[in-house]
């Protein structure tokens, strides 16, 4: 049945940056379901920032893939959430307007880049919500806010409408409070659209099932390593304990081009981001340029008051990857690193079903703690190489630490985000019985 949601959440811990307080809902598998966006999706009528200052006021005249998805199934889009600026963070601290507070200790970070999202949903004020995720930004705050999210295959869920951060590896996907809504949202949101141009035919329709007899988990010794918090690893092995009670056999594996993810990443994503923000130019978006002055001059102003550090840092280093001399030493070579981890998760794959390790090396973050972009950056090691190969990888919770959450991720092969939710399924349905 359709009608009209009122939604007026008190929202402690600044999951928003816009509410719509009355939503018409319609009809279907969705029906009258409050569900979060992420403010880099565009969303008819309502304003779409990607939490910088320079699309302050953007209404998009037009619905995302994922959004017409969600509104037909019948939700009612509550909201807009906050996030790191266009994308680019780990912390969601890195938003124009604030940063959002973690549900369990608001001295604390939700992760990012899709914290808003994170925290609305681990606070109980939707089951569900949409992310992004370019190198983690799903599953790194679903691992700090203790809750359940998908990266999914790359190709598997439309861009169009998402406002571009790194085309090459970002994927929309669904965060909630448990697998069962995270596979609902999933069946909505996937499946074809002609305009993606990489997009492809492979809609999902599955009933996640907890039967995982016989099922071969690869652990790669880089996910417990150094860097990675030991009460972290402790929490992580006790959960893979747990699936091999329910049937499944561990083999140890190692992924040699594990030290060359990050800088690959950065490299690709700095550089993607480069190209993709030349638009906001304060002509065709961005607040007005003062026509009078030169054009190089008016463009500068506009750029530098409304792209805070960090993103101008990233347009900087990957402007400076591209240009010619340096393409070679930079951009090229990340390309030939990425073939490698990509080379490698699928080799791993050939013998195993799904590779399983911690989601991020630590727990959250205190606000602030981080404040050198290097040791940010390095927090990124454990989700960074799905987002590199293009396959599916989910975040569950699997316990505490320091009270704190932890995530356990798990990554399958191109276009088996059916068997990931299904791991994810099987240990959520043994821990919670
Ligand atoms: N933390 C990573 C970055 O800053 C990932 C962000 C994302 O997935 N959007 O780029």
């Amino acid at each position: 049945m359709a009608g009209t949601l009122t939604f007026s959440p008190d929202d402690r811990f600044h999951a928003f940056l816009t509410t719509c307080r009355k939503t018409e809902y319609g009809d279907g598998p969705l029906c009258g379901i409050p569900v979060a966006v992420k403010d880099n999706i565009s969303t008819k009528g309502i304003e779409t920032t990607c939490a910088s200052k320079i699309l302050k006021g953007y209404i998009p005249p037009y619905d995302a893939h994922v959004v017409q998805l969600v509104r037909g199934a019948g939700a009612a889009v509550v909201g807009k959430t906050n996030m790191d600026e266009f994308g680019m963070g780990t912390t969601t601290e890195n938003s124009a307007f604030g940063p959002t507070l973690n549900p369990w200790d608001d001295g604390r970070v939700p992760g990012g880049s899709s914290g808003g999202s994170a925290a609305a949903v681990a606070s109980g004020m939707v089951p569900m919500a949409l992310g992004t995720d370019t190198g983690g930004s799903i599953r790194c705050p679903a691992a700090f806010c203790g809750i359940v999210g998908l990266k999914p295959t790359y190709g598997r869920v439309s861009r169009y409408g998402l406002i571009a951060y790194a085309n090459s590896l970002e994927q929309i996907g669904p965060m909630a409070d448990s697998v069962a809504n995270v596979s609902k949202l999933f069946s909505v949101i996937a499946g074809h659209d002609p305009r993606d141009s990489t997009s492809c035919a492979r809609p999902y329709a599955h009933e996640p099932s907890a039967d995982i007899q016989g099922l071969k988990i690869g652990i790669p010794n880089e996910y417990f390593g150094t860097g990675v918090d030991p009460s972290v690893a402790d929490v992580v092995r006790k959960a893979i304990r747990r699936l091999e009670e329910l049937g499944a056999t561990t083999v140890p594996c190692s992924i040699p081009s594990m030290e060359y993810a990050l800088a690959a990443y950065y490299v690709t994503c700095t550089s993607e981001a480069s190209s993709n923000l030349a638009r906001f130019d304060g002509i065709r978006y961005g607040p007005a340029a003062d026509s009078k002055k030169a054009w190089h001059e008016a463009y500068r102003e506009v750029r530098k008051a409304g792209f805070g550090p960090e993103v101008r840092r990233r347009i900087l280093l990957g402007t400076f990857a591209l240009s010619s001399g340096y393409y070679g030493k930079y951009y090229a070579k990340a390309q030939v690193a990425r073939a490698n981890v990509r080379a490698d998760f699928l080799r791993i794959l050939e013998s195993v079903d799904v590779i399983v390790g911690p989601t991020m090396p630590t727990i959250a973050f205190r606000l602030a703690e981080k404040s050198d972009p290097l040791s940010m950056y390095l927090s990124d090691i454990l989700t960074v190489p799905a987002n590199l190969a293009g396959i599916p990888a989910i975040s569950v919770p699997c316990g505490k630490s320091d009270g704190m959450p932890v995530g356990l991720q798990i990554m399958g092969r191109h276009f088996e985000d059916e068997r990931v939710i299904d791991v994810a399924y099987a240990y959520e349905q043994a821990v919670s019985a």
